[in-house]
């Protein structure tokens, strides 16, 4: 059973198809003018428009044109409804939008056809555009898949890598701070060599839910390396960031990762870095800044944040000893 419509300033011929029509089990509505079967057309959502040309007031060719223009009705079928002199007319109602004609007075047979036939290809069109809906799903899920990393369901490097530098360009255009923070499990090495590889994934595992539950919407965790982790904190200067690293590092420290029996203490080092910055020109440097960081963190001894801003002194003060001591061995 399929709605019909149809629009003809002829009472005699509306009823006629209305007969005709209801007789095969379709559900019937009747408009007396264009404007009526404009708003009929919103009101009932019809399967399919039979639509006389010549009517008073808004004809046959403007519906065609509203029908058409309009996204949500556009692939609705219609037949026009033309007196078997017009010829000419079928043309310009055809190139107009219509699909069909039949002409009048009617024959069943011939009406029941066409309508029937306009019907199923509008069921195809639908099944297509439903089948269409389902692979573009299947499509964005397979994306996400492809940005994730298997073992902790976190972003992957490759995305990580993509979002920051968009980030960073953004951060550019609108004036706003971005902060990088590279997170490293201290001494990850030694759980897989003291408990077998599957239980050093599980620590992964358990640090990838505390990273993705200590986040706010707009910042992004990946996965960065084989036990580290990256996090883009958007809109967010070096001290708030500092506030965060030091929120996941406690957060770290007290959780404990329960694997199998064993229950494991996890402490990680986490360095920050933190756009603008006057020596900061792209993403991969913010993340090299931050990677020094984290540096600086395990060296000065494990389980603690280091920000980039707060090492920079010293980092120049070692590069001028480098350069210094380079100079010396060259003379
Ligand atoms: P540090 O405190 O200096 O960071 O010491 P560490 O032991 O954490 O660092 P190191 O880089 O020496 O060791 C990292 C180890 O992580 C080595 C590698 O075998 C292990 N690893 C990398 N990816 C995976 C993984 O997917 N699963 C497991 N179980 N281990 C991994
Ligand atoms: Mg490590
Ligand atoms: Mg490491």
């Amino acid at each position: 059973m399929a709605k019909i419509l149809v629009i003809d300033d002829s009472r005699l011929v509306a009823h006629v198809a209305k007969t005709i029509l209801q007789k095969r089990g379709h559900m019937v509505t009747l408009a007396g003018d264009g404007e009526q079967g404009i708003a009929a057309l919103a009101q009932d959502r019809p399967d399919l428009i039979l639509l006389d040309l010549i009517m008073p007031g808004l004809d046959g060719y403007a519906v065609c044109e509203r029908i058409k223009k309009n996204a949500e009705t556009a692939e609705t079928p219609i037949i026009m409804l033309t007196s078997k002199a017009e010829s000419a007319d079928k043309v310009r109602g055809l190139e107009a939008g219509a699909s069909d004609y039949v002409t009048k007075p009617f024959d069943e047979g011939e009406l029941v056809a066409r309508v029937n036939t306009h019907l199923r290809i509008r069921e195809l069109y639908e099944s297509v555009q439903e089948k269409n809906r389902e692979l573009s799903a299947l499509n964005r899920q397979l994306q996400d898949l492809a940005n994730r990393d298997g073992l902790t369901g976190l972003f992957n490097h490759r995305y990580f890598q993509e979002a920051l530098s968009k980030d960073f360009q953004r951060s550019i255009r609108y004036h706003e701070s971005l902060s990088c923070v590279l997170c490293d499990i201290d001494f990850f090495k030694k759980f897989n060599d003291t408990y077998g590889h599957p239980v050093g994934d599980v620590v992964l595992k358990s640090l990838g839910r505390i990273i993705d539950g200590s986040l706010r919407e707009t910042d992004l965790a990946a996965r960065y390396g084989g036990e580290e982790f990256a996090l883009i904190l958007y809109h967010t200067p070096g001290q708030a960031a500092a506030m965060v690293a030091e929120r996941l590092r406690q957060a770290v420290e007290t959780c404990e990762v329960v694997a199998g029996n064993l229950v494991l203490k996890v402490t990680v080092s986490v360095g920050v870095a933190t756009f603008p910055h006057p020596e900061i020109p792209n993403h991969k440097i913010l993340v090299e800044c931050a990677d020094k960081a984290l540096y600086k963190a395990k060296k000065q001894g494990r389980n603690r944040v280091v920000t980039y801003e707060s090492i920079e002194k010293e980092l120049k003060e070692e590069a001028a000893k480098a350069a210094e001591s380079a100079c010396q061995e060259a003379s």
